[in-house]
């Protein structure tokens, strides 16, 4: 087996990834990494790259951070794994972390965010079983996004993640976001929960209105029924303030988080209120990996990283000056259309002349990770590290895709 000088072949990478990786994630941006420090990742090509992209909300602290290295060196030195056969004190301190900041007080642990989301359907329905009320529909928004299991894709409120696996598991409705109407008709006698993200990240970075969001929560009060907010993608400081709800001046009855939590290191969680656990009775919901030392190790980290609190101001302030200036550009150019989102995750909407793709790639040689979403739409979701001079070389180079006099871009332009 000659495999071994694979880490330095860039080629051998991609042909082996095409031969042996399942190719569900179309065809990846044409590098592969070597290492990362901060804000950037080192490429097999030997160039480096901004992260803007994060992993899909994942760096939080960026790449190579001490304390989460430190912490994990040191929890692999001692133990990975043990099962939740025993108390382990890293899952014991990382749940009163975040019930301690957090609207929760009790915390279940998995390892990814549709897990979570799984979780969170499962507790509502088993919190009206085990009061012996028969409810168990999850309400959703049309264009959500919740994951990629069987439950999740049911619950995600959009058609292309799920046609071909049906037929879809039943129990879920979906309504528009940010109608209120809509949400009040579709609530029955059998309605369960409403579960929602309070930014839709994977269609494009909608945020709901802040009327909206609280005619939700009291719609819920009003019908007896639950409201799991999905902070999978928003959750950790993303949004510059730890929980994205917080911004909303609501409470949910469930959360969900995964993508940051770790710090890139797969972890997932549900928390509740006391009253809503008690829809979870011993041996009723469970995971081999979930809450494991290393993981729960990641999670103390980013906690350690985020308790100074200079991590979130720095991610409203730097959000503060990309969206002044993302703004100017879109003033000045009619071909940015929409900058939206809050803290850092921001899409960047583009005219129909542009195709997000093409900008993604543009970016790329450029030397900066985004993420492109259906057709005009970039999402950035950098670690909340970033600093301002970061922002504006980022800002710079949208201003040369747009700026038709200093552009290479024309190339990019449909037509
Ligand atoms: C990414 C995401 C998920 C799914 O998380 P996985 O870890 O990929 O399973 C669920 N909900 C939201 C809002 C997300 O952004």
């Amino acid at each position: 087996m000659e495999t071994n000088d694979i880490s330095k072949d860039f080629e051998l990478t991609k042909d082996f990834d095409e031969k042996y990786c399942m190719q569900v994630f179309g065809t990846p941006m044409p590098v592969a990494f070597t290492h990362g420090k901060g804000m950037y990742l080192y490429g097999q090509d030997g160039k480096k790259y901004m992260d803007m992209i994060g992993g899909i909300a994942v760096n939080c602290l960026g790449h190579a951070n001490k304390t989460l290295t430190k912490a994990l060196k040191t929890q692999v030195d001692n133990f990975i794994h043990c099962s939740n056969y025993y108390y382990i004190a890293n899952r014991s301190e990382l749940a009163f972390r975040l019930c301690k900041n957090s609207f929760a007080d009790k915390v279940f642990f998995c390892n990814s965010g549709a897990e979570a989301n799984e979780g969170a359907m499962k507790l509502a329905r088993g919190y009206f079983y085990h009061k012996g009320e028969k409810r168990s529909t999850i309400i959703t928004a049309n264009m959500s996004f919740h994951g990629r299991t069987l439950g999740t894709i049911a619950a995600t409120g959009q058609e292309k993640f799920s046609k071909p696996f049906g037929p879809n598991l039943p129990g879920v409705k979906h309504v528009d976001f940010n109608d209120i109407s809509a949400l009040e008709a579709a609530i029955d006698d059998d309605t369960a929960a409403v579960m929602l993200e309070l930014i839709q990240g994977e269609s494009g970075v909608r945020p709901a209105t802040m009327e909206y969001a609280h005619a939700v929560r009291e719609l819920c009060n009003k019908r007896g029924i639950l409201l799991i907010i999905d902070e999978v993608q928003t959750g950790m400081g993303r949004t510059g303030k730890l929980f994205c709800y917080e911004h909303y001046g609501i409470k949910p009855d469930i959360m969900t988080l995964a993508k940051a939590l770790g710090g890139g290191v797969p972890i997932g969680a549900v928390l509740a209120t006391n009253e809503i656990a008690t829809g979870f009775k011993p041996g009723d919901h469970g995971s081999t990996f979930g809450g494991n030392p290393l993981a729960c190790a990641a999670g103390l980290a980013v906690f350690e990283e985020f308790s100074e609190k200079a991590l979130l101001n720095n991610a409203t302030n730097v959000s503060a000056y990309m969206f002044e200036e993302l703004n100017k550009l879109r003033s000045k150019y009619p071909d940015i259309i929409d900058v939206r989102g809050k803290g850092l995750l921001i899409g960047i909407e583009f005219s129909s002349a542009y195709d997000a793709a093409g900008i993604k790639k543009q970016l790329f040689s450029m030397g900066f990770l985004v993420s492109s979403i259906g057709k005009s739409t970039i999402r950035i979701a950098p670690p909340l590290i970033i600093t301002e001079r970061d922002a504006k070389s980022f800002i710079k180079a949208i201003q040369k895709i747009v700026d038709p006099g200093k552009s290479i871009l024309n190339t990019f332009r449909r037509g």
